[in-house]
């Protein structure tokens, strides 16, 4: 793609030193080729959706402006999961080093068998919805709504946000 698109990236984890995880991924998702990271949300610590014998979780959320075509920026984020250890074939929801999923492209809408945009869950998760609020209130979910709005319906039960300086 020759235009640049604004895209919101989700970023999860429960491993091995999860706070790390995330920050070294933000770091990498700025070094992307085809890519500039603009802003990161702090990071929030959520309860486990799925399995609840496992740690809890800690997110955040990314925005870049890339100009990858959307498979292509899936492409990317596997990759970068894979190189934090990420593997596949546990449970649903279990436990996990690295989960990368983009949440939005612009106001793309699509439904393919790897990809759908919106993130189909993101509209309906907290730990989604109050970082993507953080750095982008006004942004447009496509389908759903704006992004403080949701964020706001939703509220913020089960969700903490880290002490400043961690990011
Ligand atoms: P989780 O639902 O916990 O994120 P996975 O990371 O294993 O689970 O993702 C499951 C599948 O979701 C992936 O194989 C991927 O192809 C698909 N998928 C569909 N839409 C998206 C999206 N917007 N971002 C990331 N993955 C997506
Ligand atoms: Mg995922």
């Amino acid at each position: 793609m020759n235009v640049w698109t604004p895209a919101f990236v989700g970023l999860g984890s429960n491993l091995a030193d999860p706070s790390r995880q995330v920050e070294q991924a933000i770091g990498e998702l700025g070094q992307l080729p085809g890519c500039r990271l603009v802003s990161h949300s702090r990071l929030y610590i959520s309860a486990p959706m799925g399995p609840a014998d496992q740690p809890h979780f800690i997110n955040a959320v990314a925005g870049l402006l890339t100009r990858l075509e959307p498979d292509r920026l899936l492409d990317a984020l596997e990759a970068i999961e894979a190189a934090h250890g990420r593997t596949r074939g546990g449970p649903h929801w279990g436990p996990r080093t690295l989960d990368l999923d983009i949440i939005a492209m612009g106001q793309l809408e699509l439904a393919t068998p790897r990809l759908t945009l919106p993130h189909p869950g993101a509209h309906e998760r907290n730990f989604v919805l109050v970082p993507l609020a953080e750095i982008a209130p006004a942004c447009w979910l496509p389908g759903h709504g704006r992004v403080a709005d949701l964020a706001e319906a939703i509220g913020d039960s089960g969700l903490g946000r880290l002490a400043k300086g961690r990011v």
